[in-house]
């Protein structure tokens, strides 16, 4: 199985890959193939992988899809890749991405584009966009990605796959390249709720050593209420999600979604998240101060890329963060600094904290009123290469839907639910109170 995926790899001309070890790779599945000759049945044994170049590896370079850790080997496996290599998973490789996560299209990678499987002149979405591409173009059963404020969902909608964020803390992020550290999670991508159920169940755990915002709630097995019955599920329907920016064809596809649902049972609630448009300037101050302060660490001293040629040590800094950096890694390390900085710290900073509790005050209202929230996870299908390369703000908008449950912590996920203009597929999100992945997961896999 792994050396039929990893051919597959080797012949994809959608911009997937970032590296390959073949040798270290058939390694594993040898390894699994023993097990396996023993009699184990572990459910994920000897089934590939492949892992956003976000989540540093031992046997594969780690990049962030930056220059700036070209060729960089970490010492160690982040936590989410050894627990998947624990529960037998063979890993395939390292995909491309957003650099350091920032990014809704995959362009920002600073190697190559990733190409929508479904029309290759299309952005697969990002920052997870190779993660998504992999598993909708069959080059991987299954994919890690991180999400930040929607990188697993908005991928998965666009290339028509299932994708889950966990409630924040579930999953730990030792190992994962830092962008904005309170809303950074990792989750699997894969073609159901089924399998990325089993991924999550062996991701998710504490991991208090190494990561100290991993909550302390036992590994759950999100398999388990798979099949249970949505008969008197309330799903709540937020107006704000149903307003004048969402496209025809993906309202349509969403409301025949709701339609399906309600035959199998559940009742549909009206519900509102009146602050739904703040989340945008919100998010895009919370995530850049963090990212500013997190990236500080790209020096040219410790890791990574260093100038060739410098003066003394500022200039050293300087010229390696020039060299190393992409335009919009540089951007919001200046907005992010700008936002921390004295003076504008209480103007924009802290206010911004304080509506963040606000929107996660609206879900708390909300979640008085259903059990799940449903929605879209994007407001058009995937748009064309370059389209809005040079626009970060018209980037910015397309988040909409999901930064709210991503300021807020909440699990969220992507579920295919039809077609839109040009055949393009169409995701259906589901936003989950607190730790109610299994309920979410139920409602995707009945669906499906
Ligand atoms: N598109 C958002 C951004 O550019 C989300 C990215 C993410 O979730 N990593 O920040």
């Amino acid at each position: 199985v792994a050396k039929h995926f990893l051919a597959r790899g080797q012949a994809d001309t959608l911009g997937t890959y970032l590296s390959t070890n073949e040798e270290a790779t058939l390694a594993q599945a040898r390894a699994a193939d023993e097990r396996i000759a023993k009699g184990d049945a572990a459910p994920l044994l000897g089934v590939p992988v492949a892992h956003k170049d976000i989540f540093v590896t031992r046997d594969f370079p780690s990049t962030a899809g930056s220059k700036m850790l070209e060729g960089y080997r970490s010492p160690f496996d982040a936590t989410v890749v050894r627990k998947l290599a624990e529960a037998g998973m063979v890993t395939l490789g390292k995909l491309n991405c957003d650099e350091f996560a920032m990014g809704s299209s995959n362009e920002n990678s600073a190697y190559k584009p990733a190409k929508n499987p479904w029309d290759t002149a299309r952005i697969p979405g990002g920052s997870s966009g190779a993660s998504a591409v992999a598993v909708a173009a069959r080059l991987a059963p299954a994919t890690t990605g991180t999400d930040t404020g929607g990188s697993i969902r908005q991928p998965a909608s666009f290339c028509g796959i299932t994708g889950i964020k966990p409630t924040y803390g579930r999953a730990s992020r030792y190992g994962m390249i830092a962008f904005a550290s309170s809303l950074d999670q990792a989750g699997p991508m894969a073609r159901s709720a089924e399998d990325c159920a089993l991924l999550l169940s062996a991701m998710c755990g504490p991991d208090p050593d190494r990561d100290s915002t991993s909550l302390d709630v036992p590994p759950e097995d999100f398999t388990k209420s798979l099949g249970n019955s949505l008969e008197g599920l309330r799903i709540g329907v937020p107006k704000e999600f149903f307003g004048e920016g969402l496209a025809a064809d993906v309202r349509e596809a969403i409301d025949a979604a709701l339609r399906q649902y309600e035959k199998l049972g559940a009742k549909r609630v009206e519900i509102s998240l009146p602050r739904t448009e703040l989340s945008i300037p919100v998010y895009y101050i919370i995530a850049p101060a963090e990212a500013s302060s997190n990236l500080s660490r790209f020096d040219g001293v410790k890791f990574g890329h260093r100038a060739k040629q410098y003066g003394d040590l500022i200039d050293m800094y300087k010229k390696t963060r020039a060299e190393g950096f992409g335009d919009e890694v540089k951007r919001r390390i200046m907005i992010g600094t700008y936002v921390l900085s004295h003076g504008y710290y209480d103007a924009y900073y802290l206010q911004a904290q304080k509506i963040r509790r606000m929107i996660a005050d609206d879900f708390k209202r909300a979640f008085a009123e259903c059990d799940v929230i449903a929605g879209p996870v994007a407001p058009t299908v995937a748009w064309k290469l370059g389209d809005k390369s040079g626009d970060p703000v018209a980037n910015y908008l397309a988040d909409i839907f999901t930064l709210p449950g991503s300021l807020a912590g909440l699990p969220g996920m992507s579920v295919p639910c039809g077609f839109g203009e040009g055949g393009l597929p169409v995701g259906m999100q589901l936003i989950g109170n607190y730790f109610q992945e299994s309920r979410l997961l139920n409602a995707a896999h009945r669906f499906q």
